[in-house]
């Protein structure tokens, strides 16, 4: 279906579910991490991209304090009360849309019920960041239909993430940082997003005009399973929290790469060592990045990328098989850079290559997944895509 069309046929949806026509159509995108990953929870920096597949919710203001929603993606529909909902289960995907609201009433706003129909183009739980984009889509809507204030601009939109970062944190019960939200809300067409975790620093936004170049961005969904609330990613989070407390910093961001080896001899065990030296070596690699992105030296990428994707494997072991065999395939089939993004256990990888050859590499990396007997792999190239908002969908037919 040509995305164009996706918000006619959900108010359609909203409309055979609810018997009422919703008062509008707001999106918000996934993203991919073009470096700097498990460094935002480090008060560290990463370089997220917004890419054009996006999560749509159609949505109308009710007159009590109950949520019905739906989404095209999960069969059946929910009728959450507002009221009391951190004593519900914290399972369930509507906790992500909900969880929107009452962090939005935490954070001293007020809101109301709500009938919600969501359509999530945005591959689930395949590390493009499905549940930002619906956090954010919801959030969106919200801002306008109970016409929230100080929400405009960089500045509001930062305020914004920490809402939908609180949702997912506290409702959902996934603890992740804050770049998925910050990407969905803030990013801009062409530009990668830098954000800094340290402190309250206005994020930058980074020339990524690929097409101008000749190349394309590859996503390579391995559609291997993943799940950032399994544990694993909570785990190394408080790795590297025990890590922040032996060595008796703010966090990991406060340690000197120059005095790297010190600070490792410092540590207690070799596990540890190993978290510090990805987390303090992949924050330098976004920096390095970014100097290339704005000196347009595309040749710099290759080194980068591929000494990010041995750490992520090796040091932060966050890779698997199906994710070390696309950055690898793609490589070799011509990819000028290529790793790992997102969370990791699974999910997806990408990779910087000529335009011309996406079809080539795209075959390569499908042959390797069957060779080696994988789920067949999902690529499709982006380019840098826009930020939350509404739709301009203007009603029925
Ligand atoms: P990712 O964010 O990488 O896609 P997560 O595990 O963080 O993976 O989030 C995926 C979860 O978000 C899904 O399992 C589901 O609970 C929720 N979710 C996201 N999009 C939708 C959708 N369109 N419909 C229903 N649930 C969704
Ligand atoms: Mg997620």
């Amino acid at each position: 279906m040509e995305l164009s069309t996706v918000p006619d046929a959900l108010a359609g949806a909203f409309r055979d579910a609810f018997a009422e026509e919703p008062s509008g159509v707001w999106s918000a995108p996934g993203r991919v991490n073009l470096i700097g990953e498990h460094t935002d929870y480090n008060h560290g920096l990463c370089l997220p991209v917004a890419i054009p597949r996006r999560t749509y919710v159609a949505a109308r203001r009710r007159d009590d304090r109950l949520v019905r929603i739906l989404s095209r993606q999960v069969p059946g529909e929910r009728t959450i009360p507002l009221d009391g909902l951190l004593q519900g289960s914290r399972g369930g995907w509507a906790a992500y849309a909900v969880g929107v609201l009452w962090a939005l009433e935490q954070a001293g706003h007020r809101v109301g019920g709500l009938d919600v129909a969501v359509d999530g183009r945005v591959p689930l739980g395949s590390g493009l960041s499905s549940s930002a984009a619906l956090e954010c889509a919801v959030a969106v809507a919200a801002v306008d239909l109970f016409a929230l204030e100080g929400f405009d601009g960089d500045e509001g939109r930062r305020a914004l993430a920490q809402v939908c970062v609180r949702a997912e944190n506290d409702v959902a019960g996934a603890p992740t940082g804050g770049m998925d939200q910050s990407a969905s809300l803030l990013a801009r067409r062409d530009t990668a997003l830098l954000l800094d975790f340290d402190g309250d620093v206005a994020p930058r936004h980074v020339p990524f005009d690929l097409a101008a170049h000749g190349l394309s961005l590859l996503v390579m969904n391995t559609r291997a399973v993943h799940s950032l609330d399994d544990g694993q990613y909570g785990n190394r989070r408080e790795e590297c929290a025990a890590a922040v407390a032996e060595l008796g910093v703010g966090s990991l961001r406060d340690m000197a790469l120059a005095d790297l080896d010190g600070s490792l001899r410092r540590l207690s065990s070799d596990l540890l060592r190993r978290r510090v030296r990805h987390v303090l070596t992949e924050i330098d690699r976004v920096t390095r990045t970014v100097a290339a992105l704005e000196a347009d030296d595309f040749a710099a990428l290759p080194s980068l990328f591929e000494a990010s994707h041995r750490s992520m494997r090796d040091d932060f072991e966050i890779s698997c098989a199906e994710l070390d065999t696309a950055v690898e395939t793609a490589r070799t089939a011509g990819a000028l850079a290529a790793r790992m993004t997102g969370g990791g256990f699974g999910g997806s990888a990408i990779a910087i290559v000529p335009a011309s050859g996406v079809d080539d590499i795209s075959s390569a990396v499908e042959s390797a997944f069957s060779a080696k007997g994988f789920r067949e792999p999902e690529l499709f190239p982006v380019s840098a895509g826009g930020p939350a908002m509404r739709e301009p969908w203007t009603g029925g037919r």
